[in-house]
């Protein structure tokens, strides 16, 4: 796929504004919101379905304050949110009704894409408002998000929100240009990337050294694009602050970087079982079995597993790594327990029955409850 592809098909947009983006100083731009109605309004226009994600509920707060924000404890930055978020969607009610959109708040926490109920009626409540005609303005629910209910950033959030909403793009627009050949504060040679294929993507060099592919909250926003290249779900990365940003992109013009993916699109259950619940054990699998699962598309048989982490009932969702080099290989819902699979490990198909003394399948992971981490 190329850049100009990416257009082909677009119903559905996820566009992430960060707080970089919003800002003018130690305030919200009421300005860039203002083009961002204009903006939306168009697109919708053009018969696409529009989702805001929208952070700065903390700098909207501050507003009131003036705290030194970066010194703040998480308690206060709970309480400064609760006054920004109402101060935000204020802004965001006012510039949108001017160009006839109404708009909703929607505050979310990250256990609804643990279970599979609340990740269905959440997306159903969403088709709901877009039926609707409304644009959805979403934010994590900072006033009660700490540890395991939280999304950490927005970009994480956004990329959950277009997998499941089945998006066509995801749009995260911040301070910068998009991605640069190296940090261009530093480096007078560093290029902006006006494309880069998921496959191109070292994910070692991303996770281990900010400065080479990335700066200042860049590895968020790649680490986002990844996970929805994962689903087929292309990423441009751009600068809010610019004007015409949306224009510009939806005009083909080359702004900021595009994360072009080289995986087909998934249904709906499969993103669901790659993005959502938390893996509650690990299986470590030998080369054969990491090989079959990527390159020929099969299942994981109980003879790939050399060792496993954690303790799971059937159902639950694990994680697959190559014993080699730990990298992950896939997510997938387990067809045994962590007992069961213990005693099947490194065993054959044919031997479960004996071992366990009743079999529920052949296969520990069925290809159909299987979400691949890794492209070929
Ligand atoms: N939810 C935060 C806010 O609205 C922002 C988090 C982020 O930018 O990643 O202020």
């Amino acid at each position: 796929m190329d850049r100009q592809s990416i257009f082909k098909k677009i119903n559905r947009v996820i566009i992430k504004i960060g707080s970089k983006a919003l800002a003018d100083k130690d305030n919200i731009s009421y300005d860039r919101i203002k083009f961002l109605a204009t903006d939306i309004r168009r697109l919708r226009e053009s018969g696409i379905e529009c989702l805001l994600v929208s952070s700065g509920a903390i700098l909207a707060g501050n507003e009131f304050f003036n705290f030194n924000l970066k010194r703040l404890n998480i308690i206060k930055k709970q309480a400064v949110s609760s006054l920004g978020q109402v101060k935000l969607m204020s802004y965001y009610i006012k510039a949108f009704s001017k160009k006839e959109i109404n708009v909703s708040q929607l505050l979310l926490t990250n256990d609804i894409f643990n279970d599979r109920k609340r990740f269905l009626n959440t997306r159903a409540m969403i088709l709901e408002l877009l039926k609707m005609g409304i644009v959805p303005i979403i934010n994590e629910n900072d006033t009660v998000s700490i540890d395991e209910i939280m999304f950490g950033d927005n970009d994480i959030l956004a990329s959950k929100v277009a997998a499941m909403m089945d998006a066509d793009l995801l749009i995260l627009l911040t301070d910068i240009d998009g991605l640069y050949s190296n940090n261009p504060k530093t480096n007078k040679r560093a290029k902006l990337i006006s494309s880069l294929d998921e496959e191109s993507f070292d994910s070692q060099v991303i996770n281990d050294s900010e400065s080479q592919v990335s700066f200042g909250g860049m590895s968020s926003k790649i680490n986002a694009a990844l996970d929805v290249s994962k689903f087929g779900i292309p990423t441009i990365i751009a600068n809010g602050k610019n004007k015409n940003v949306l224009k510009d992109i939806f005009s083909y013009k080359d702004v900021g970087t595009a994360i072009i993916p080289s995986s087909i699109k998934v249904g709906n259950r499969k993103k669901w079982i790659g993005m959502g619940p938390k893996s509650s054990g690990k299986l470590y699998l030998d080369s054969g079995a990491a090989n079959a699962i990527v390159n020929n598309r099969k299942s994981l048989l109980p003879s790939g597993i050399v060792k496993i982490e954690g303790s799971f009932k059937k159902g639950q969702q694990v994680l697959c790594v190559s014993l080699k080099d730990n990298l992950p290989i896939a997510r997938g819902l387990i067809s045994y327990n962590s007992d069961e699979t213990n005693l099947i490990k490194g065993k054959k198909s044919s031997e479960i029955q004996k071992i366990l003394g009743y079999k529920y399948s052949d296969e520990i992971i069925n290809r159909d409850n299987m979400v691949l981490m890794q492209t070929k």
